[in-house]
């Protein structure tokens, strides 16, 4: 399938309004991958006419035909997997095998999707249970969900795939129309996600794609009162911006943010099983992940022992092309990231913590032309340092130490954040009691951080975030209850 190279306004595809393009970056080689339009708020309110226009064709269909459309959609990618997936590597560096599984994450997506279209259900209320006001024996309660209307849908470039179908794929299950702004560091998924929709038949007007800048098209749509909701994933700093502005009109607000999420290991915990999950937790695709392990906090009692597990373990990654299926840790998205990444490092290691693996830019040999940052490793973090208390979106980890499990509790809590976090422990009670106190959208009990099942509650707490995604939980926010009742006295 031919990925395409223009936006789709109104089940046409086209260039800007100003003919403005901008380069797409392999952030591995700096080649350009593809030129795309640059769009701008003409463009953006031209997605959004034809959003309002498109609803009446989104509310004429059935639950049915929504279902039977997402699961065509889901079909086609998994029929276009390896394309899309090479297309996710060439666009945003992610190793080619974590692209594979975003595609493949893609199609269950959209499977939950489908399936849940069907089953967007209301109540009965048994209003005769009021006492007020007199009659209620003949009043008949209940509820539908209706479509929101027109859904903004703003994604970042870390999941360019997975985490667009997180919005669009219940967006259209619940019979909304959607304007989509993806990345422009990694638009092109979003292309070939609005192709599949227009193969498998989806009407003109109901998915729109606009490219162009967050502070043009992106703020187009949080201002437009014809948008309805926002459904955001991104920066906890842009994520503040756009729920200023989206409050002026009263929108809907779904926010899925950034993280600084805490891997606690108690000191009865077993060792080796929290090493791998801090090593795949921190250095997944470059540690560019929301529910990324940002904090290892480890109890004093075996902080020793899990150090020397754990920089043996970070020793064997493979730093490289992202091409290359042996490797683990690609390249970051640009150079403005590398920059931030190192400035947190330097600074902690300026105010005492001490680097013990990595610390710099790779930019020799092959590694020179890409965006490419050592596995890091630094020691002796403490609460006030930036780096503890910033999202760093690249492979670093923090260590820090407990004395005992309320000390924990309070580290792992100290932040802005409240996405994530893992306890390791082999008492499940004791793990229980410490999750309960752990500020965060989501605990996970001997399991790591960077976790997310499509169709489970998933949002963030604190500054990262509002909302809750999660397929049935998406199509929830995404939908209005309308309550009718009937007095069927004769
Ligand atoms: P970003 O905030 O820079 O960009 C996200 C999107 O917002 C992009 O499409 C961008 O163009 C747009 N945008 C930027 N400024 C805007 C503005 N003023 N108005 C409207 N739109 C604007 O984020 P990013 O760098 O692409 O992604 C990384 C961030 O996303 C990290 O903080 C990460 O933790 C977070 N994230 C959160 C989750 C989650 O589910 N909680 C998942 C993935 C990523």
């Amino acid at each position: 399938m031919q990925v395409p190279s223009q936006m789709y306004i109104d089940g046409r595809w086209v260039a800007a309004e100003s003919s403005e393009t901008m380069s797409v970056l392999n952030p591995a080689s700096q080649e350009i991958v593809a030129t795309v339009p640059k769009g701008g708020r003409e463009d953006a309110r031209k997605a959004i006419d034809s959003a309002v226009e498109a609803k009446v064709r989104a509310e004429s269909m059935t639950a049915y035909e929504r279902s039977t459309i997402l699961l065509k959609v889901a079909h086609l990618l998994e029929q276009n997997g390896q394309e899309m997936a090479m297309l996710i590597t060439k666009n945003v560096g992610k190793p080619i095998t974590d692209s594979e599984a975003e595609t493949a994450r893609g199609v269950v997506t959209l499977t939950f999707a489908s399936e849940e279209a069907k089953r967007i259900y209301g109540q009965t209320i048994p209003l005769d249970s009021h006492q007020f006001p007199p009659g209620n024996q003949n009043r008949l309660g209940f509820t539908i969900r209706e479509p929101i209307g027109v859904v903004g849908a703003i994604s970042p470039f870390n999941f360019p795939l997975n985490l667009l179908l997180h919005k669009v794929a219940p967006a259209l299950a619940a019979g909304n129309t959607v304007v989509v702004k993806p990345p422009s560091d990694g638009p092109l998924p979003a292309l070939m996600v609005a192709k599949l929709f227009e193969e498998a038949g989806l009407p003109r007007g109901i998915l729109n794609v606009v490219l162009g800048p967050g502070g043009e098209v992106g703020d187009e749509i949080i201002t437009s009162a014809k948008i309805d909701a926002i459904s955001f994933t991104g920066d906890t700093e842009t994520g503040r911006t756009i729920a200023e502005k989206g409050a002026r009109t009263n929108k809907k607000m779904i926010l899925e943010l950034g993280g600084h999420n805490p891997l606690i290991v108690l000191d009865d915990a077993k060792v080796v099983n929290a090493v791998s999950s801090a090593l795949a937790g921190t250095f997944a695709y470059a540690g560019q992940v929301c529910t990324a392990t940002r904090r290892i906090i480890l109890s004093e009692r075996i902080k020793d022992r899990f150090l020397t597990q754990f920089e043996q373990a970070v020793g064997t990654l493979k730093v490289g092309d992202p091409m290359d299926r042996t490797t683990s840790v690609g390249p970051v998205i640009n150079v403005r990231s590398l920059q931030k990444i190192d400035d947190l490092v330097k600074d902690a290691s300026g105010k005492g913590a001490k680097i013990r693996m990595g610390g710099s830019r790779m930019s020799y040999g092959e590694l020179a032309q890409g965006n490419y940052y050592a596995p890091t490793i630094l020691d002796g973090v403490v609460g006030g340092m930036g780096i503890a208390q910033t999202e760093v979106f690249g492979p670093v980890s923090a260590i820090m130490e407990a004395s005992n499990d309320e000390e924990a509790i309070e580290m792992a809590n100290n932040t802005i954040y409240g996405l994530q976090a893992s306890i390791y422990t082999s008492d499940l009670a004791r793990g229980i009691r410490v999750a309960k106190r752990i500020k965060a959208g989501g605990v996970m009990i001997n399991d790591r951080t960077n976790l997310r099942w499509d169709n489970a509650p998933f949002g963030g707490i604190k500054r990262s975030g509002m909302g809750r995604e999660g397929v049935s939980l998406a199509i929830g926010e995404l939908t209005e209850i309308k309550f009718i009742v009937a007095n069927i006295a004769e």
